[in-house]
């Protein structure tokens, strides 16, 4: 029976495997199963259409959606020492950081840039989940460091965007060594005056939590997202008890006073722009790229072309009437 296997099969197989959906054009939610298509997924930020969960959201993603016509400029980060500690789990450590330079496309787990939300003027830093679980290592470390320096010489806000599994265990004590690096680079902030806000995402864990992520002056975390610094599942297994519904979630910090605001992804932009605008005190938020009426100066011009409709007059008598008694 050659004939099936080298004939009929592969005829059968080129005819399903061409009616099979690729990959890449649709994302599974996480949360509730629903088949979501790529395009419209992305045009919703990574936020699940049906039931409203937040997906992991690159920070190249994340910042062409911020900044205003999604133009932004990327701050340099000075690269660290390349595998310090020699360090071999089963693999070796520069292996497993070129697989995700190569998952990614991007150097390491952290981007900044500076650029401007609705006319604000900012600098913003995000972290990768996706690469390497958004671990805390020297890079990040210079990152945030780099993203300080560059908002101290600018003298704008600066909005951090935290995710992270927490430090990079195959830099060793050295990656620990980035928690008081960065509350210095958080408190460089401080002392020129300039706000420095927080978006914490899901998740933010660890020596992350611990360390620059929870130093904002304004703490806002997206919905549902997980804020820790060691997980439930270690929390449970240590103290024999069951821990409360929804416990380190987002909504359950708000409630206990660990968190300024929950925001939807969606509704980030406004809600920041808003808050730095308040704090640097530049004025109200406006909306659309039209010049601002006031700027305009034919109204003056205008108004007898408009005059002439009977409505427009009647109002005008009124407080005539009113001046001569
Ligand atoms: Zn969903």
């Amino acid at each position: 029976m050659n004939w099936i296997n080298n004939y009929v099969r592969p005829k059968i197989n080129s005819l399903f495997s061409r009616r099979e959906v690729p990959e890449n054009l649709w994302t599974k939610c996480d949360e509730c199963g629903q088949m979501l298509f790529h395009r419209e997924l992305k045009d919703n930020l990574r936020v699940c259409t049906n039931c409203g969960h937040h997906m992991h959201i690159a920070p190249r993603e994340r910042f062409q959606a911020l900044f205003d016509g999604g133009a932004f400029r990327e701050v340099a980060v000075p690269k660290p020492v390349d595998d310090p500690l020699r360090f071999r789990d089963q693999k070796r450590y520069p292996e497993r950081l070129r697989a995700a330079q190569k998952a990614s496309n991007e150097t390491e787990a952290m981007l900044v840039a500076e650029g401007e939300i609705y006319r604000t003027p900012i600098v913003a830093a995000a972290q990768d989940f996706g690469f390497m679980a958004g671990s805390m290592g020297m890079y990040v470390g210079n990152a945030i460091v780099a993203a300080a320096e560059r908002a101290v010489e600018l003298q704008r806000p600066l909005v951090l965007f935290s995710a992270a599994g927490g430090a990079r265990m195959q830099e060793g004590i050295l990656s620990l060594m980035q928690m008081p690096r960065t509350t210095v680079a958080v408190e460089m902030l401080r002392e020129a005056g300039l706000p420095y806000i927080v978006v914490l995402t899901h998740p933010t864990t660890g020596g992350v939590t611990a360390s620059y992520a929870m130093l904002g002056d304004v703490q806002i975390a997206e919905p549902n997202a997980l804020i820790c610094f060691a997980g439930p599942r270690v929390i449970e297994q240590t103290i024999r008890e069951t821990l409360p519904e929804g416990f380190q979630r987002a909504e359950y910090l708000l409630d206990h006073g660990m968190l300024d605001r929950v925001t939807p992804r969606g509704a980030l932009k406004e809600e920041l722009a808003t808050i730095l605008r308040m704090l640097t005190g530049l004025g109200p938020l406006v909306h659309g790229d039209l010049p601002r009426p006031e700027v305009e100066p034919q109204p003056v011009v205008a108004e007898p072309e408009i005059r002439p409709e009977p409505q427009a007059e009647a109002p005008e008598e009124a407080p005539a009437e009113d001046s001569r008694t």
